[in-house]
């Protein structure tokens, strides 16, 4: 038997920059996915704790891999992709246990995935290693599920490390650890799910990629990573089209707060984040316009509430937002984001504190049995 746990996370700045090819900072959290592989005598049997039923697949019987509940092509992905590289992947019994929040922007997807790819490494004594693990990962959300991730949500779950953010520079999808210890300060992140739907996220998410790639065709550049903050007006008055103007504005200026999130962190400054991350939601509501009401009352709430700063994390349209607060002020914060919600007829947010965990680990490995 292997099992492997991987984290979700959250992305403490940097959103809608992944696709630009720039620079993101996520953190991995505590919570995560187990994934427990055992042999079998025949075929692939999936469960997972947070879904019914088991799901039974036979290696040859690829026609079938359409017609799997959407869950379960999270699990088999890696499976089918392995075998079409040709690996002989044996019957094998693989059951998911997690505890990330699915659908809130804290990457339950890639918590799932990173921890079967890594069990399964170990189980087959595959060494993929850390770049392998993290293709193969990628290619299981893109490819197998379909789903448009950019890498930043598996390299935090595969490499975060309890104490850090993970600074990712999303062109050569590199990482560096960073301290961050809020708590070090009497700090803490504050994370309020909005539990808001998303609406038109998708639809949404993939007009802002295409309009980002078309300003960055029209600015002559590979990426919008590739404008300078210094030459971002020059950029502006070569556009002449207002809402592109805006995505380009938001994107070069998230950037420079990333690298300045990272020069603050390591200077030990967590303080000054503040600032930064409300910033960062000020370009999300009024030039990317990714938020929704439910998170800009949530981030106005922690601000008139004691919050140093606080933005929406995640894709946009719904999902979290994380504040940066006193630990003296976490109560005072969380009543003021209920009342307010209350104030606004919205439904109860949920509220956790989040710090920097480890990410994937090993809980039953084949190395650790000794054979
Ligand atoms: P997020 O990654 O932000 O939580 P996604 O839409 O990317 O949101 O991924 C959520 C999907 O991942 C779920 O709808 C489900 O298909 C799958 N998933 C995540 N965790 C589990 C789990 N423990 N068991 C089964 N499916 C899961
Ligand atoms: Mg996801």
């Amino acid at each position: 038997m292997t099992r492997w746990i991987a984290p979700g996370r959250i992305n403490l700045i940097g959103e809608h920059t992944d696709y630009n090819d720039g620079f993101v900072l996520p953190f991995a959290l505590e919570v995560g996915c187990t994934a427990t592989l055992s042999p079998a005598t025949e075929g692939w049997s999936v469960t997972s704790a947070q879904a019914p039923g088991e799901v039974v697949v036979q290696p040859s019987g690829l026609a079938g891999r359409e017609q799997v509940p959407d869950w379960a092509a999270y699990v088999l992905g890696a499976l089918w992709l392995l075998h079409d590289d040709g690996v002989e992947v044996p019957p094998m019994r693989i059951e998911v246990d997690s505890d990330v929040p699915t659908g809130a922007g804290l990457s339950s997807s890639a918590a799932l995935v990173c921890s079967v790819v890594c069990a399964l490494d170990d189980h087959l004594g595959l060494g993929l290693g850390p770049d392998g693990l993290l293709a193969l990962s990628r290619r299981v959300e893109n490819d197998a599920v379909g789903a448009p991730t950019g890498g930043m949500d598996q390299l935090a779950s595969l490499r975060g490390e309890a104490g850090h953010v993970l600074f990712c520079d999303m062109r050569d999808l590199t990482a560096q650890s960073v301290p961050f210890a809020p708590a070090d300060s009497g700090l803490a992140v504050l994370v309020v799910d909005t539990r808001a739907p998303h609406r038109h996220a998708d639809g949404e998410y993939a007009a802002r990629r295409t309009g980002c790639e078309e300003a960055a065709r029209r600015l002559g550049v590979p990426a919008l990573r590739d404008v300078a903050e210094a030459d971002l007006d020059d950029a502006l008055s070569r556009l002449d089209d207002e809402e592109l103007e805006r995505y380009v504005r938001h994107v070069v200026t998230e950037d420079a707060r990333v690298l300045a999130a990272v020069e603050v962190l390591r200077g030990g400054r967590v303080e000054d984040l503040g600032p930064l991350l409300t910033a960062s939601h000020a370009s999300m509501r009024d030039d990317f316009r990714i938020t929704v009401p439910e998170v800009d009352t949530a981030v106005e709430a922690l601000l008139a509430s004691g919050a140093l700063g606080a933005r929406m994390t995640g894709g946009g349209f719904g999902g979290c937002v994380i504040g940066l607060v006193p630990e003296a002020a976490l109560d005072a914060a969380g009543d003021g984001v209920r009342r307010a919600f209350a104030d606004a007829g919205f439904g109860d947010p949920a509220l956790f504190t989040a710090a920097p965990a480890a990410g994937a680990r090993a809980l039953v490995s084949p190395d650790i049995r000794g054979n």
